[in-house]
C-alpha cells in the first residue's frame, strides 16, 4: 500500500492514508523500500497488521476508513462565527486590529443585519449548526446574541436540525440575571484564562487591573447557576483556554497549575498568530516556532506527570492530534482537516454582514485587506456566498493531498494547513512547508506525540485524551429559574427575513 515516512530519533516512522503507523529500524526499512524485505521477515506480519501491504481485503478497509476520516466533506458548514460588536472593555496586548472602546458607537451587529445572518446560516446544509458569539466583546450587544438564540431556536423548532449556540466571552461585563439566562437557554460559554494572576492581567489590561479575578467571579457564578439546575459538574462548566504569549514561555508549569487548582480537565495552549494584527505588536508578543514547542513540550511533560500522580488534564490540541492519530473520529477541527474548513466548514459574519471563510480571514480584513471576504449578507445568499471563487481557492490550497511537501509528509493524515496564515506570513496561499512556522509547529507538535506513544504506558494515557464526553444535556434550553432579564433596549424581534439575491459579484 503507499506509505509514507519520517525518520525520527534514529527510526523510521511509517504511516498509511487511513492514519496507520508503524515504527521501523533502518534496516529493515531500507529492505522495504528497495523491495527485497521478504514474507517471513519479522517485520512483515506488523506490516500487514498496520495496513501496509496490499490485498484487495486490506484496500477496501483503508478506503472506507479513509472515508471516516473525511466525514467533515459530507457535511457543509456547521460553525457560524458571529461577530456582534467590535466593541470591548479590554484592550491586551496582543489583541488584533479591529477591537473598538467599549464607548464607541457605530460598531454593534444591528438586528437587521442579525435577520440576515441566521437567514444565511438557517440556509447552510448542515444538520447541526452550530452558532458562536465573538466579538470585540460579544456580551456587549447581549439584546441581539438573545435575539438570535430566541429566534434561532423559533425557527428550527419541530424540525429535525440542532442548533447549539456558543459565547466566547471575557465575562467580566456579564450580570447575574444575563448568567442565569444564559444557563437556562444552554448556550455553552468560553473564556480565556491565560495562567496565574499576574501573567493574565499582565496582558488581559482591563480598567482596575483586575480581570483574572473578575473572569475567575464569573465562572464561579456559572459554576453555581449549573449547581443549582443540578447538572452534572463533569459535564456542565465553563470552558477556558490560553493564549501563549512572549510572556508565557517561561512559565508552562505554572500556566498547567493555575488551570488544575480552577478545575478544568482540559487546557487549550493557542499559540498566537499574527492575523489581523500589527507588525508592532508581533514584534513585541511574538515568538518563533522553535520557542512555542519548547514552551509546548514542557507544559505536555508536566501534564503526563500530573496524569501519572492521578491528576485529570489534557491538552486540547494534542487531544486533537491523537484523536487523528489513535481513532478513525474526525473531530471536524477547521485547521486539522483536509480541505481545512475555510467557508465549506465554517463562515464568519461581521457585525456590518460582511461574510469571510472563516473569523482569521475576518483578521485579515480588519488589517485592510478583503481578499477572504465571500460577500454580504444584504446581497448575498448562502448559495452565492459558497460558489464564490476564494472558497474554490482555499478548498484547492488547503488540500494536503496535492500540497508540495504536505502530500509527501508522514503527517499529513493527521494534519491541516492554513491558507490565510501561509498569505500574511508567506504572501501566497500555499504553503512553502520548509520555511513555514506553522508547519514547523506541527512537525514539533507531531514527533513529540510519536515519540512518546512508542513509551510504555503512555498509549493508554494518550486514549484518554482522545475521549470525549456528550454535553448535549447541558446545552439544551430548560425552564427558566426566574424571569427572562429582558433589557430595557431589547428590540422587538425582527421578521424573518429572505436573503436578497444580490448581483453576481467580481
Ligand atoms: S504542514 Fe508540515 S507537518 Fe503538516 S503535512 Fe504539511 S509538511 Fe507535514
Ligand atoms: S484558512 Fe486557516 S484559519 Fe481559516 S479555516 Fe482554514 S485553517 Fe482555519
Amino acid at each position: 500500500m503507499p506509505v509514507r515516512w519520517r525518520e525520527v530519533g534514529g527510526r523510521v516512522l511509517l504511516t498509511n492514508d487511513a492514519g496507520d503507523y508503524l515504527w521501523l529500524d533502518r534496516a529493515p526499512f531500507e529492505a522495504l523500500a528497495a523491495g527485497t524485505l521478504k514474507p517471513g521477515h519479522p517485520v512483515w506480519a506488523e506490516l500487514a497488521r498496520s495496513n501496509m501491504l496490499h490485498d484487495p481485503e486490506t484496500e477496501a478497509r483503508v478506503v472506507e476508513r479513509i472515508r471516516r476520516r473525511s466525514g467533515h466533506l459530507q457535511v457543509g458548514p456547521t460553525l457560524h462565527i458571529v461577530v456582534l460588536t467590535l466593541r470591548c472593555n479590554h484592550a491586551c496586548t496582543y489583541c488584533h486590529a479591529s477591537r473598538q472602546p467599549e464607548k464607541r458607537a457605530g460598531f454593534d451587529m444591528s438586528l437587521d443585519t442579525a435577520a440576515r445572518v441566521l437567514d444565511v446560516i438557517l440556509a447552510s446544509p448542515a444538520p447541526d449548526l452550530t452558532i458562536e458569539f465573538q466579538g470585540g466583546e460579544p456580551a456587549l450587544n447581549f439584546p441581539v446574541l438573545r435575539w438570535f438564540v430566541e429566534e434561532g431556536r423559533r425557527r428550527v423548532a419541530g424540525g429535525s436540525r440542532r442548533l447549539w449556540f456558543s459565547l466566547v466571552s471575557n465575562l467580566s461585563t456579564l450580570t447575574p440575571a444575563q448568567i442565569e439566562w444564559l444557563v437556562d437557554q444552554g448556550v455553552a460559554v468560553c473564556t480565556s484564562i491565560d495562567g496565574p494572576a499576574e501573567l493574565h492581567d499582565r496582558h488581559r489590561r482591563i480598567a482596575g487591573g483586575d480581570s483574572h479575578r473578575r473572569t475567575r467571579a464569573a465562572m464561579a457564578r456559572f459554576d453555581a447557576a449549573y449547581r443549582r439546575r443540578r447538572l452534572d459538574p463533569s459535564l456542565a462548566y465553563v470552558n477556558a483556554l490560553v493564549t501563549v504569549s512572549r510572556g508565557s514561555l517561561a512559565q508552562p508549569e505554572a500556566i498547567v497549575d493555575e488551570y488544575v487548582r480552577m478545575g478544568q480537565k482540559v487546557i487549550h495552549l493557542r499559540p498566537l498568530n499574527p492575523f489581523g494584527m500589527g507588525r508592532k505588536i508581533w514584534a513585541r508578543e511574538g515568538y518563533t516556532a522553535e520557542e512555542f514547542l519548547r514552551f509546548w513540550t514542557r507544559a505536555l511533560d508536566h501534564i503526563i506527570e500530573l496524569n501519572r500522580q492521578g491528576v485529570e488534564m489534557a491538552e486540547k490540541m494534542a487531544s486533537l492530534l491523537l484523536t487523528r492519530i489513535l481513532t478513525d473520529d474526525n473531530p471536524n477541527y477547521a485547521d486539522l482537516r483536509s480541505p481545512c474548513g475555510a467557508a465549506i466548514g465554517q463562515l464568519a459574519y461581521n457585525h456590518d454582514g460582511r461574510v469571510y471563510t472563516c473569523d482569521e480571514g475576518r483578521m485579515v480584513g480588519a488589517m485592510g485587506d478583503d481578499l477572504f471576504c465571500i460577500g454580504d449578507v444584504h446581497r448575498h445568499g448562502y448559495a452565492e456566498l459558497i460558489a464564490h471563487p476564494t472558497v474554490g481557492s482555499l478548498c484547492v490550497s488547503s488540500c494536503l493531498e496535492c500540497l508540495p511537501g504536505c502530500a509527501d509528509c508522514a503527517y499529513a493524515p493527521y494534519c491541516g494547513v492554513c491558507p490565510v496564515y501561509n498569505y500574511i506570513e508567506q504572501g501566497d496561499l500555499v504553503a512553502r512547508p520548509a520555511t513555514n512556522d506553522r508547519c514547523k509547529m506541527m512537525l514539533g507538535m507531531l514527533d513529540y506525540l510519536f515519540q512518546r506513544l512508542a513509551e510504555p504506558g503512555l498509549p493508554d494515557l494518550f486514549r484518554r485524551w482522545t475521549e470525549v464526553r456528550d454535553r448535549s444535556s447541558v446545552f439544551e434550553p430548560r425552564r427558566p429559574r426566574r424571569p427572562s432579564p429582558r433589557a430595557k433596549a431589547r428590540p422587538a424581534a425582527a421578521p424573518p427575513r429572505r436573503a436578497k439575491k444580490g448581483a453576481r459579484r467580481a
